[in-house]
């Protein structure tokens, strides 16, 4: 209702438009306490081997449990975490506790673990100075192996960053994995993409999933593949919902998935049930 009605003018004053803005604030005010308060935690989505349907790693996935609003999605906070600088608070913290997932199932299952825990890392994060100082003190107090972690970038945060492609680079030297998530929703260039320093790509859920998916996204998935092969890149397919749509994927050479087909975004102890019973099938 911020439009006067029949006409183009905005009107300054308008009280829904100050409402708004104050709910914002709100927000952003609560969400720089919610972790001192205990209201994120942390979900995983395994990422599948699509020949054996067995996890390989899972994607760390936060949630804020509001107390008044109940579960706000992180599309809806991350963006205001982005904005005020909490996500480097944030972002800190989900590292550590993907750390501290990771050294304790490497410690408890040995090779039966998932092979990586993925992390998001937003735009803020990869152009804070101190981010790979922080990377690096958080593995040393944590002990976790960085080739059991991977960090999810999108190509908007790596392209808008201008000391991201060293910085990426540095975190690969730490051992880590970099993942280039939500692939094709960008407007970059198929060769520009491919030079940057990642190792695996995700293929946006749009392609997998989406409206798009039976037409021209089943093209793009088709002969990505190819390409991600030929550069040495891994392959994730994001969204897979149906068995025609993993089916699909498989035909055309993919090997690792992620989407609601093979587990929602689940708390540590139910993932973990999930590889401790195929770890006493095999
Ligand atoms: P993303 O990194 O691309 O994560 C995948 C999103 O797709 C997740 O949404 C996941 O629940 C959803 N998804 C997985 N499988 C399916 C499926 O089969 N169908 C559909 N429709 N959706 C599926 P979620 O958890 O709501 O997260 C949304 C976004 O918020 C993430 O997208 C990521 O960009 C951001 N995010 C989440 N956690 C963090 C975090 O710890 N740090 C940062 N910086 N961003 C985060
Ligand atoms: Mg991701
Ligand atoms: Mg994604
Ligand atoms: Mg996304």
């Amino acid at each position: 209702a911020a439009k006067a009605a029949g006409g183009n003018q905005w009107h300054w004053f308008d009280p829904g438009m100050d409402r708004a803005a104050d709910e914002a604030a709100r927000m952003a005010a609560e969400l720089s306490q919610a972790l001192l308060r205990d209201q994120i935690f942390v979900l995983f989505q395994p990422i599948v081997d699509l020949n054996t349907g067995t996890a390989v790693g899972a994607e760390m996935l936060m949630r804020w449990r509001h107390p008044e609003q109940g579960l706000i999605p992180p599309d809806v906070f991350i963006p205001v975490a982005e904005r005020t600088g909490t996500i480097i608070e944030l972002g800190r913290w989900v590292f550590e506790q993907a750390c501290l997932r990771s050294a304790d199932w490497d410690r408890r299952f040995g090779t039966a673990a998932p092979e990586k825990i993925s992390v998001n890392v937003s735009a803020r994060q990869l152009a804070d100075p101190a981010f790979v100082a922080t990377v690096r003190d958080i593995l040393d107090r944590t002990g976790a192996d960085p080739a059991h972690l991977m960090i999810e970038v999108t190509e908007t945060a790596v392209l808008d960053t201008g000391d991201a492609l060293t910085r990426l680079d540095a975190l690969r030297a730490l051992g880590l994995r970099v993942a280039l998530d939500d692939f094709g929703t960008g407007h970059s260039s198929l060769s520009l993409l491919l030079d940057l320093p990642v190792d695996v790509l995700k293929v946006d859920k749009s392609f997998v999933s989406g409206e798009a998916a039976e037409h021209a996204g089943a093209i793009v998935v088709r002969n990505l593949i190819g390409f991600t092969d030929d550069f040495g890149i891994d392959a994730v397919a994001e969204g897979v919902e149906t068995s025609a749509q993993a089916d699909r994927l498989r035909s055309a050479g993919y090997r690792l998935a992620q989407g609601y087909l093979f587990g929602r975004p689940m708390p540590a102890a139910d993932f973990e049930a999930s590889f401790r019973r195929a770890t006493a099938a095999a």
